[in-house]
Parts: structure tokens; C-alpha cells; sequence
């Protein structure tokens, strides 16, 4: 068991910077400075806690976490976040840039969900098995189906989450490669990236967890078990120090921005320009190098077909699923715009000077907030005529008049004759008319460290890095040969929450909890009912219907009381179910009835513990 000493980062919740009994010290830097915190709530901390934090600090000391999240983008931070909501009370997140946020600040499209209330609403006909298989062939069948089927069963409860925690995931669009309306953006139809960030962030400052900004992770330390005991980091003045830690959450993301490890994966992508921030550079995919963890489908990278080749800003899908076609440098559509990455982006290049036209109206710029800034930033041209938009930008503009005529004649009779698309939402004739030039650019680097569907980090050999959790475009497996747009804002939420959650169980099966934690723990008192129970006493089955099946439990009454729950059989997601067995069997005790709250999260198996609860009682009436 560790022993805790004193807290240097003042923001932290309940946790104490603790002293180290130097798990990992033979392998660590132990130079400690001050760690920097980095949530608004850091900023607040004042000179006088920041020098008290120095002086309780002595530079032979090193720092100590339970959890370490390295990376402060939309994975890391979710990971924090739910191992926090799960119980544990000293987590770090650590991110080398200047601010949080990462590629995930740049999601454009949104998160791609199935089950939902909102596509409920709109008589969207969707199912877990539809995502699944659209994905899959997306990927070309190489993703790994158990890691899709996980993301896809979540996928609802991951939208809910995200509103729950003060996020707007409530209108549903079509994107390319999806069958069926599925993917969820803001009300406003803005950008899902800078939402989403925002309410991660905030949800971060709340919970007090501290976020070492302009802090890079160097070397995931190990003991002699093999166990991860630490991280070695540096920081912005170049000071190299350890936190000591029992898990680590690798959540780096991709290395969509380091051209050389690209081109060492993927020649035929030299040159080409990129959609990723500064950052992603593949740093976790050389920490968990040294660890010996296995690689999934590196030579995965994906273009995205509509970036602007000067300015590098990616158009997102969402203009097109809204209604844009792509024409040529003759005026022509070329390809079913609606088809996945890889094929459009291949078929630019096999245009003139290897690049398009998106070419829309007034009708679809008035559909999608994110166009507004693509007009502000002068990389779309405007005209009143098909013909004056063409001379504008150097096309023959009777021949785009012409494309866009017989369109409107494929979207009337609902077929397209020439390229099969099916989504075809707006007849592309309502004036103004516009056009943005693109072609493709790293994007989205599908492959990554191997992880199983609870998030741990694998060997070669199958065998888990004990303590080394992963989530996001670090790892590899959900995408195959290549991602559909929407997929991995729902990666991020979903196998984020579930690093969050095995890392915090992971924590608590190995006496990685402060001190003062254990000393509360043992102080608090056991669910107890609030109101006295009026069953009779033995033990009882039911069967309720949970997010994957069946959900199986035993419930004991004792002098009238329900005094147990305990789930017996079901095939809900590790990570994601112990939230609803803890806070709804807790309820059901508490207030001696199967109708209590669900959990935030993880409705679909609250409600099933519910209904098996139910179904129980009902034989002990
Ligand atoms: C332009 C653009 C638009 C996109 N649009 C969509 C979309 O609409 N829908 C969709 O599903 N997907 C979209 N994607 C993809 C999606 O945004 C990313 O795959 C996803 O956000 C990655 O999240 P992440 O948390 O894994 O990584 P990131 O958000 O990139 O976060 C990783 C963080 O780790 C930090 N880091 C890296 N190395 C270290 C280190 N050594 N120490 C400390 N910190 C470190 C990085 O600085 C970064 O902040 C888009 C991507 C781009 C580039």
C-alpha cells in the first residue's frame, strides 16, 4: 500500500501530492519542480500556495499520482473525467502544447451515434448492428470487430454523456460511408471539436483535475514486474522530473504531423500537406514502443479529399453530406461524393493538377454553421450565376451549369445516374453558388498501439502491460483501412471513458489509492437502507434487458430489507458497467425500491439492473 504525503498541485480535488516511497526510483529522473496546472481553476492558486507547494516539495522527491493521463485531448480528458466520476482522486493529466485540446479542437463534423433519442425523434431507423457493419466496411474489414462493436454499443451513451457533462450533441446528419442519418453535432451546427473541447475542459476545471500544460511525457517507467510505476516528463523550463504513478492513460493521439514517421509508414505520402496540429507527433507510439506493446494497421493513413491546399483547412464532410457535389477542373462531377475517404481522395487525383471544386448553394451554406468560416477566411469563392462562378475560378462555367442542371434532375427523380449517390438533400439551385478548391491531406492515422476492449495496453504475445491503458488515435484496431468521418470523436468518448474506468479499477485492485482516500473509504458507511423495506427475506433472481443483452441479478432480502444486489450474468462493456452496478444497486439499497436514477452514462444498464431488480422483487412481494 502507498503512503501519501503532501500535495503540490493545489487544484486537485481530495488527492495530496504525496511523497514517494520511490516504487519506480532506481529508473526516475528525481528532480521535482512545482507542477504547473493548467485549468482555469490553476490559475486561481496563489502565490502563497504555489510557494508553499516548493517548499513541501524538496527536489530529491518525486511527484506522485494515481492516475496519469498523457494528453489533454479528447480522449485524455475523458479518461479523467470518468475515472474521477468512478471514484478516484488523483489523477494528472499531462500535455506537452500550450493549451488542451489537440486534433480533437479540430473536429469539424461531430460523432457518429446509433440508438439515439435523437435519431428517435426523427424516425431514424438505426441499429447497434448497422454501425457496426457500415464501419467495418469503411475499414475495409480489418478493424477489429470486438473494439467496433464495444464503440457502437456505447455510442448512445456516449452522446448522452457528453450533454450530460454541459455539451450539445442534438442534431443528426448524414456523412459519408454511414447508411443512415447517425452523425450527432451542436444545435447550432458549429463544429464539434471546439464544443467538445470546451466542455471537456470545463468538466475538468469542476472536478479539480489538474492538467500539467506545456508538459511532455518522455518514458513510461516500469518495476521490476513489468507493473507501470511512473512517468518521466519535462517540462517548459526543461526540467526533467518523475511522477510516480500506479496507471497511466496514453492518449497522445496520432502522428498525422511527424511527415517522417508518415512516410516511414506510408512512402506513397511524402509531400503531401496535413489536417493535424503541431502535436501529433506519435510520442505514445515510441513510449509504448520501449514497453514492447504490439502495433496495429501502422501503415493506416487516411487523407482526407477536401482540404484546401493552400491555407491546409479541411472542408468537413458535413458540406457534403448537407448537399455539395465535387466537380473537376472541366466542370464535371468525377466520383459519388458520399463514398468513404480513401475512394474520393483517390479519384482527385487522378483529376487535373490533382485537385477539385466543392461546389454548393445558398441553401446548403445556410445548412451548416462550419461554411461561415470557410467564407471568413476567403477560401470559398462566390458568384450569382452558375457561369459568372465559373469564370471566377477558372472553369468553364457553361459546363458547370450544365453539371449542376443535370443534377438537380437526379435529386428530383431521387436517382443518380451516373454515380450512385444516394443522400442527395437539396437540388443545388438556390443562388448564390460556391466553390472551394481541395484536394487531399493527412488526416487520420488509423493504426496504433493493440488494446483490448477494457483499454489495456497488449503485448505481442496477447499479455497486458499491467497499468498501461490507451484511448484514441494512439491506439489501433477500431478504424481497419480506413475511418469514416464521425467515428473517432465516438472512439475518443467511448474507449476514453473506458480507460478512465479500468484504469481507476485497475488502481483500486492494487492498492493504489492515497492515504487519505483509504483512511475515508474505510470511514464510510456501507449502503444502508434510508427507509425500511417491506419484502419477504430470501434470495431472489430477474432478468432485465441491458445495452449488450441480457442483464442477470440476485437480489437478499433480510428482515424486509434489501440488503444486496448483485449482478449474476451479462455481457455489459467492462469500464462502462461498474458505474451503474455501484451507483444503482447503491440506490436501490438506499431507497429500498427498483425505481431509482440512472447513472450518467450508462442508461441502457441502469435500466436493466432496474428491470432485473424489479423482476426480482416482484417474486418478493
Ligand atoms: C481537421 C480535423 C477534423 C476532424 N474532424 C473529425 C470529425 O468531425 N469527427 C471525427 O470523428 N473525427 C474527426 N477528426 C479526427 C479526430 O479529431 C481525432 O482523431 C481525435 O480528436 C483524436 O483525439 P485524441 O484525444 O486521441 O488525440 P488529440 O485530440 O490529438 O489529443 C492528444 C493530445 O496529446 C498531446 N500529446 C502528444 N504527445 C504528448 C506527450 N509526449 N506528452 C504530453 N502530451 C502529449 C497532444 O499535444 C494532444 O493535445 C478530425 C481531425 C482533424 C485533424
Amino acid at each position: 500500500m502507498r503512503k501519501s504525503g503532501k500535495k503540490l498541485a493545489s487544484v486537485m480535488m481530495a488527492a495530496a501530492m504525496v511523497l514517494s516511497l520511490a516504487a519506480c526510483s532506481s529508473q526516475s529522473t528525481t528532480e521535482t519542480t512545482p507542477a504547473e496546472t493548467a485549468t482555469e481553476a490553476s490559475k486561481e492558486t496563489t502565490a502563497e500556495e504555489t510557494t508553499e507547494a516548493e517548499t513541501e516539495a524538496p527536489a530529491e522527491e518525486n511527484q506522485q499520482a494515481d492516475i496519469v493521463v498523457i494528453g489533454g485531448g479528447g480522449a485524455g480528458m475523458t479518461a479523467a473525467i470518468q475515472a474521477v466520476q468512478d471514484g478516484a482522486t488523483d489523477v494528472i493529466i499531462l500535455e506537452k502544447m500550450a493549451a488542451t485540446g489537440g486534433n480533437t479542437t479540430r473536429s469539424t463534423g461531430g460523432l457518429n451515434a446509433a440508438g439515439t433519442s435523437y435519431q428517435e425523434d426523427e424516425e431514424i431507423e438505426d441499429s447497434v448492428e448497422l454501425f457496426v457493419e457500415d464501419t467495418m466496411k469503411g475499414g475495409k474489414e480489418l478493424n477489429d470487430k470486438e473494439l467496433v462493436t464495444v464503440m457502437a454499443e456505447n455510442s448512445a451513451d456516449a452522446v448522452d454523456w457528453v450533454n450530460e457533462i454541459g455539451g450539445d450533441l442534438s442534431v443528426v446528419g448524414m456523412f459519408g460511408g454511414a447508411s443512415v442519418k447517425r452523425i450527432h453535432r451542436p444545435s447550432d451546427t458549429s463544429a464539434v471539436g471546439p464544443m467538445l473541447v470546451k466542455t471537456l475542459n470545463a468538466k475538468v476545471e469542476e472536478l479539480g483535475i489538474p492538467v500539467l500544460l506545456e508538459t511532455k511525457a518522455e518514458k513510461i517507467l516500469t518495476d521490476a514486474e513489468g507493473k507501470v510505476c511512473g512517468v518521466t516528463v519535462t517540462d517548459k523550463d526543461g526540467e526533467t522530473y518523475t511522477i510516480d504513478c500506479t496507471a497511466v492513460i496514453l492518449a497522445t493521439g496520432g502522428f498525422g504531423a511527424n511527415s517522417d514517421m508518415v512516410v516511414e509508414y506510408k512512402p506513397d505520402l511524402a509531400g503531401f500537406c496535413t489536417t493535424n496540429h503541431g502535436g501529433a507527433t506519435g510520442d505514445g507510439i515510441a513510449m509504448a514502443k520501449e514497453l514492447g506493446a504490439a502495433f496495429v494497421d501502422m501503415e493506416q493513413i487516411q487523407t482526407h479529399p477536401t482540404v484546401n491546399p493552400d491555407t491546409q483547412t479541411m472542408y468537413t464532410e458535413g458540406v457534403r453530406g448537407n448537399g455539395a457535389i465535387l466537380v473537376n477542373k472541366e466542370g464535371k462531377r468525377f466520383v459519388n461524393e458520399l463514398e468513404t475517404r480513401d475512394v474520393v481522395s483517390a479519384a482527385i487525383l487522378e483529376q487535373t493538377d490533382e485537385v477539385c471544386y466543392l461546389l454548393f448553394d445558398q441553401a446548403v451554406r445556410e445548412s451548416l454553421a462550419a461554411i461561415e468560416s470557410y467564407i471568413k477566411a476567403g477560401i470559398v469563392t462566390e458568384a450569382d450565376t452558375p457561369e459568372e462562378l465559373g469564370e471566377a475560378i477558372g472553369v468553364d462555367g457553361a459546363a458547370l451549369a450544365e453539371t449542376l442542371k443535370t443534377y438537380a434532375g437526379y435529386q428530383a427523380a431521387g436517382k443518380d445516374e451516373e454515380f450512385a449517390r444516394e443522400s442527395m438533400e437539396l437540388p443545388l439551385d438556390k443562388p448564390k453558388y460556391y466553390a472551394a478548391l481541395c484536394a487531399p491531406a493527412i488526416h487520420h492515422t488509423m493504426g496504433g498501439v493493440k488494446i483490448n476492449t477494457a483499454t489495456e495496453v497488449l503485448k505481442e504475445d496477447g499479455s497486458v502491460i499491467p497499468g498501461l491503458f490507451a484511448a484514441g488515435e494512439v491506439t489501433g484496431g477500431v478504424h481497419g483501412g480506413n475511418r469514416l468521418g464521425g467515428n473517432a470523436v465516438t472512439d475518443i468518448v467511448v474507449f476514453g471513458r473506458i480507460a478512465g474506468s479500468s484504469a481507476e479499477s485497475y488502481v483500486t485492485s492494487n492498492g493504489g489509492h492515497t492515504e487519505q482516500e483509504i483512511e475515508a473509504e474505510a470511514g464510510s458507511e456501507a449502503a444502508a437502507p434510508a427507509v425500511q423495506g417491506d419484502y419477504k427475506d430470501g434470495t431472489y433472481e430477474g432478468t432485465g434487458k441491458g445495452n449488450n443483452g441480457d442483464i442477470t441479478v440476485e437480489v437478499t432480502v433480510e428482515g424486509g430489507n434489501i440488503v444486496s444486489v448483485t449482478l449474476k450474468e451479462h455481457g455489459e462493456t467492462p469500464g462502462i458497467y461498474e458505474a451503474a452496478e455501484k451507483g444503482v444497486t447503491e440506490a436501490i439499497i438506499t431507497s429500498q425500491t427498483a425505481e431509482v436514477d440512472a447513472v450518467s452514462g450508462a442508461t441502457n444498464t441502469s435500466n436493466g439492473i432496474m428491470e432485473a431488480v424489479g423482476a426480482a422483487l416482484a417474486e418478493a412481494k
